[in-house]
C-alpha cells in the first residue's frame, strides 16, 4: 500500500501533470523520469531534460528510442541555467530532481546543494498554480549529506502562504535511504 520513493515520485508527477504542458527533468540521468514525463504530457507537451554528463544524455536518448517521444528536448547543460531554455511567459506544470550521481558511473559527479537550490528557485518562478517540484534526495554518497542539509534548510523556510512542502520518508530504514520532498505552488 505504501509506495516506495521512486514509485511515489511518479505517482505525484502523474497527479500533477496535465496533457500538453511543459515539464522538466532536471537530472535526466538514464532517462527513466524523462520517459515517464514524456508519456504523461503527450504529443502537445514538452519535456526539458537536463544533464551535465554526455553519457547520461546518450543513455537517456537510447532509453526513449522507439517510444515516439518527439516532445523531449535533451539539454546538455546544468539545470542552473533552466531559465535560458524557457520564455518569460512559460508555465511549468511539474519538475523532478533525482539527486546524487549517475548510477554505475563516476560517483564524484554529483548534484550540488548550491546549484540544485538555484535551479529550484528558478523553476518556482515558472511553476503554474498547483504545479509541483519533486526532489528525490539520495544522501548516502560523499557530498550527499551536505546537499541534503542545504536543501532541507531551503525548503523548510519556503513561505507556507505560497507553497505546501511535503517530506515523504521511511523512517525505520537503515543506511541513509533516499527520501522525497515535494513543493506544490498554492
Ligand atoms: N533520474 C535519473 C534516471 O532515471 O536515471 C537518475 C539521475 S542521477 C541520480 C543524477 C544525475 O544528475 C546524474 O546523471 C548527473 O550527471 C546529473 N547532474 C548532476 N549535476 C547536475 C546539474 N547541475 N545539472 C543537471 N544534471 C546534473
Amino acid at each position: 500500500m505504501l509506495k516506495g520513493i521512486l514509485n511515489y515520485s511518479h505517482y505525484l508527477l502523474a497527479l500533477s501533470t496535465q496533457n500538453g504542458e511543459t515539464v522538466i527533468d532536471a537530472t535526466c540521468g538514464n532517462g527513466n523520469d524523462t520517459l515517464f514525463l514524456s508519456k504523461k504530457v503527450g504529443k502537445e507537451g514538452h519535456v526539458l531534460a537536463f544533464d551535465i554528463q554526455d553519457q547520461a544524455i546518450k543513455n537517456a536518448k537510447a532509453l526513449v528510442e522507439g517510444h515516439n517521444c518527439s516532445n523531449i528536448s535533451f539539454i546538455h547543460d546544468s539545470h542552473v541555467n533552466v531559465s535560458e531554455y524557457l520564455s518569460s511567459e512559460s508555465k511549468v506544470g511539474a519538475a523532478i530532481f533525482n539527486l546524487g550521481y549517475l548510477p554505475k558511473s563516476d560517483k564524484t559527479i554529483i548534484t550540488q546543494g548550491e546549484s540544485t537550490i538555484s535551479s529550484i528557485k528558478s523553476i518556482l518562478g515558472f511553476l503554474r498554480q498547483n504545479g509541483l517540484i519533486v526532489i528525490v534526495v539520495y544522501h548516502g554518497h560523499k557530498g550527499g549529506k551536505k546537499e541534503k542539509e542545504m536543501i532541507l534548510s531551503y525548503v523548510m523556510n519556503l513561505d507556507q502562504k505560497k507553497y505546501h512542502v511535503l517530506r515523504y520518508d521511511f523512517i525505520n530504514q537503515k543506511n541513509n535511504p533516499p527520501f522525497l520532498l515535494a513543493i506544490q505552488k498554492k
